[in-house]
Parts: structure tokens; sequence; C-alpha cells
């Protein structure tokens, strides 16, 4: 079942149950408290809050998401991109749990003739948040889930929001067992390789006032209404569909990955770390395309330095593995072709991609040409010494005089299994704004220390990202 019979099987059925099928938003997020679209739900939270009259009560669609914060997941889980898309259905104080449960089990169930995914019931499993008894009773008995496959999980894995103020409330997953050789048998509690996450139904029902982590935050109280919010991976259902190891071998991304062997020479599945590079490559050149056609123009600040680091690493990785200098063109065009069955609009905006993409390929090549010889030294002099932490005056040096953010010199290090002394770096990176402050006539660096950049967000109210990015969001 390729990607766009996925897709489109989720919106007929939800169709054929009274939903109104909704095309995705961009992937800019129309919300000050997101930078990216991080959920199928963004576009619709009005409606939860209660903010805004919903034009209907049952809606469906599947969102182009980007999550950053999975960024370093990438290629070495089965499951994690940086874009994915997210099959949901939504009800706005219409159906709720008794209504979410039945419908989800039989899309995946029913027949493919029938319009299903046809799942064999008895491989699925779900999970639900501890205290709820109400969905326990619903997939048990109305469903006829064996009490054997449902599984209570704590805030951590079973109560969804949104990292930020807005709607929450407990959530119940479904997950797939792919088999004893794929990890250690239990249900998800025990192994999410074994058993793959596919499916979120969220019962939302809280406005969060206070988001401190994903586990610590204050309920203001409950919505007006008992809504329901669920997101299914369809590129997890691709790889279970279409018998793929993971969500970067499936019918799209494949094509991606399949044009890096090509323009390295690097055969996939021989060497894990190989692979590992091919399927960022794949992933975030993807995401890379992704973003530009939504309008996102790479920067140092917010979704543009999201854009500029996903691209970045694209190129490091296609160095590591001895590709050419340039292959953006190549890429966004594997991408492009990939993707345009089911984003059309991305062969209108294709000149305008190639643009974008390769016009920040040549900057960062510049930047590359100078910085890595010098980290390469200082590399080598760090071993020398017989450490493995790099000290943090070369981290600053890297940064200050040639541009280097200290994320990729971190990422750089660390392929070479050296550490970077961070505390070091902040320390010099403070010291340096303090001199800056003292010293109007300082010259000015543009450059912004993590931390304080993070402090300065936070303060102002300002765009994060979404569910505890603790990653920078905006560095020189
Ligand atoms: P995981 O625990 O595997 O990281 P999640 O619990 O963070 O997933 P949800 O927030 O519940 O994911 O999102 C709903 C659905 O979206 C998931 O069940 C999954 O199918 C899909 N999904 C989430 N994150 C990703 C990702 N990074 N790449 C691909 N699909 C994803
Ligand atoms: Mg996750
Ligand atoms: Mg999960
Ligand atoms: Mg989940």
């Amino acid at each position: 079942m390729d990607s766009a019979d996925i897709r489109n099987r989720f919106l007929k059925f939800f169709e054929k149950n009274g939903h109104t099928i909704v095309p995705s938003a961009s992937l800019i997020a129309d919300d000050p408290t997101l930078l990216l679209v991080p959920a199928g739900m963004v576009p619709f939270k009005p409606y939860f809050l209660g903010e805004q009259t919903p034009p209907w009560k049952r809606a469906t669609s599947v969102q182009k998401c980007v999550r950053t914060p999975d960024i370093d997941e990438v290629g070495k889980t089965t499951r994690h991109a940086t874009f994915f898309q997210m099959a949901g259905n939504f009800s706005f104080g219409d159906y709720f749990k008794a209504g979410a449960i039945p419908l989800a089990w039989e899309l995946l169930t029913s027949s493919v003739a029938d319009g299903g995914y046809g799942f064999d019931g008895d491989r699925l499993w779900v999970t639900v948040y501890q205290d709820d008894d109400e969905a326990i009773d619903i997939w048990h008995k109305s469903v006829g889930v064996p009490l054997e496959r449902i599984q209570r999980r704590g805030l951590a894995d079973n109560y969804w929001h949104m990292g930020v103020p807005g709607p929450g409330g407990p959530c119940s997953e479904i997950y797939f067992d792919r088999g004893p050789e794929y990890g250690k048998e239990g249900g998800p509690v025990a192994d999410e390789d074994r058993y793959l996450e596919v499916w979120n139904l969220v019962f939302m029902q809280s406005e969060l006032s206070e988001v401190r982590t994903k586990v610590d935050f204050d309920i203001h109280g409950d919505l007006p209404a008992k809504n329901i919010d669920t997101g299914m991976g369809c590129e997890r259902m691709a790889a279970i569909l279409q018998g793929v190891e993971n969500i970067y071998e499936i019918d799209t991304t494949r094509k991606i990955l399949d044009r890096a062997t090509e323009l390295t020479g690097v055969k996939y599945g021989q060497d894990e770390r190989k692979d590992v590079s091919l399927r960022v490559i794949a992933d975030h050149s993807r995401t890379a395309a992704m973003l530009i056609g939504d309008g996102v123009t790479p920067g140092n600040e917010g979704r543009g330095y999201v854009l500029r680091r996903i691209m970045r690493r694209v190129t490091r990785n296609m160095r590591i593995l001895g590709g050419p200098e340039t292959n953006m063109r190549e890429l966004i065009d594997a991408t492009i072709a990939a993707m345009a069955p089911q984003y059309p609009e991305l062969l209108t905006e294709a000149s305008r991609i190639h643009a974008v993409a390769e016009a920040e390929e040549a900057a960062f090549l510049r930047t590359l040409r100078a910085g890595t010889t010098i980290l390469d030294t200082a590399v080598a002099e760090t071993k020398k010494a017989g450490s493995t932490k790099l000290s943090g005056e070369q981290a600053f040096t890297l940064h200050d005089t040639y541009g280097f953010p200290i994320d990729l010199t971190l990422e750089m290090a660390a392929e070479q299994g050296i550490e970077v002394d961070r505390e070091a770096f902040t320390r010099l990176m403070a010291e340096q704004r303090a001199r800056g402050k003292a010293d109007a006539k300082a010259k000015k660096t543009g450059h912004v220390d993590v931390s304080v950049y993070r402090d300065a967000l936070a303060a102002a109210g300002s765009p994060v990202d979404f569910l505890g990015y603790t990653e920078v969001v905006s560095e020189a």
C-alpha cells in the first residue's frame, strides 16, 4: 500500500463517518507559541479552547508536521522522522472516547477490500492513562481487546499536551507488534521498538495554564467541551504495510535515500554508521524541501535556524560518505519527485525551492572550508594530549572566528569520539558578552549564546518549539 493510498483511506473512512476533510495547514504555525506545526491538532486549537466556533463538529486531515526535538533520533530508531504526516480525526464536543476508540479499531482491522488497513487485531496492543478505567472498558468490552494487551501508563506516555499552555488530556495509544525479531515481548511498556506506536487517541478535556516539563504542569480547568484529537503516523503505517524495516525505507523516502547512494557510491545495508548517515540525508532532504516549500528560509533564528541546521546535516553527512561537494540540486530533485504526487505544489514551487537550497549549500560550504581544518587540528591536539574533551577555548574560537555554531562543533567532534567542554565554552561566551556590554565600542559579533538566548526567549514569552525543545532554536 503506497503512502498516497494510506492517506486517502484514512480521509475517506472518516468522511464516510461524518467528518469534513480539511486540507493540511502550512508547516509555519499560525500560533505564537510554536515555531513549526508538530501535530495535526494545531490548526484546530482555537476550537478546542472554545475561542472560536468550529464550522463542523467532526473533521479529518493529514497534517504536515515537523518535530525538531526528534532530530537526534533520526536514522537511529526505526520510527522518528523530522518531517512526517499525521492523519487525524477530530471531534469538537461531539463524540468522545466511546466513539473514537471503535472507529480507530475499525479502520485498522477492516479488510483492505473494505477500505481498511487489514491489520490482524491480535497483533495490536493498546495503552491507556493509568486511571482511565473508562477507556479500558471500551477497549475491552466494546471492541474486544483482551485485558492482557491493554497496558496502563503514567503521565510521561499517556497524557498529551503541546508542551506549552493549551489543551491537553489523557490519551490511549495503539501499537503494532512487529514480532520477536524486533525485541522482547511484554507489550509497549517493555519494548517500543518491537511494539511500534502507530496511533494516539487524545481525550482533550483540560486546559493547561503552565507547562514546566512533559510531566509537570498546571491544569487551569476543563475545556468548554470534551473533544477528540487523534494522530496516526502515515510513515509508520507505511513501514508496516510495505514490509520495510523503518520509516526511511518507505516508498517516498527510499527514493531520496537511493539517490544519496548513487551520489556517494555507498551501498545501503552494509555498514550501520553509513546507513544512519544515508537515513539522515534522506529524512532531512525531505524536511528541508517541505520547509522551504512552505516559505521558510534559512537563517540564524527560530524556524530559519531549524532549516539551516537540517540542511547542514545533509551536507556534512554527504561529505562523510564521500559524496560530491555539492549535491543539494540532486537531492532536492529526488525529494520533489518523491513527494509531488501527494504535494503537487512542490512542482510549481520547484525553482524557488532549488534556489533557496542551493544558495544555503554554497554558503555553508564556505563556512565548512574555513572551519573544518581548525576543528580537525584541535581534535588531533586533544587526542595527542590524551584527553577526550575539546577545550572551551577551541570551541569558542571556532564559534567566534569561523562562525561554527556550538552544536556543529559538538556534532563534528562527537563523530571523532571527542566531547566538548561546554561549561568553559559557556563561560567564555558569558565573558565576551560582559566585555561587550562594558565596552560600547566592542566589536559586535552577532553570535548569541545558547542558554542566554533560551532565557531571553522565555522571558519575552517568544515562540518556542514543541515539547521540551532543549536544543538551541537560535544561534549564530
Ligand atoms: P514516540 O513515542 O514514538 O516518539 P510520540 O508519542 O511522541 O511517538 P505522538 O505525539 O503521540 O507521538 O504523535 C502521534 C503519532 O504521530 C504517533 O503515534 C506516531 O505514529 C506519529 N509520530 C510521532 N512522532 C513521529 C516522528 N518523529 N516521525 C514519524 N511519526 C511520528
Ligand atoms: Mg516522540
Ligand atoms: Mg509515544
Ligand atoms: Mg504518542
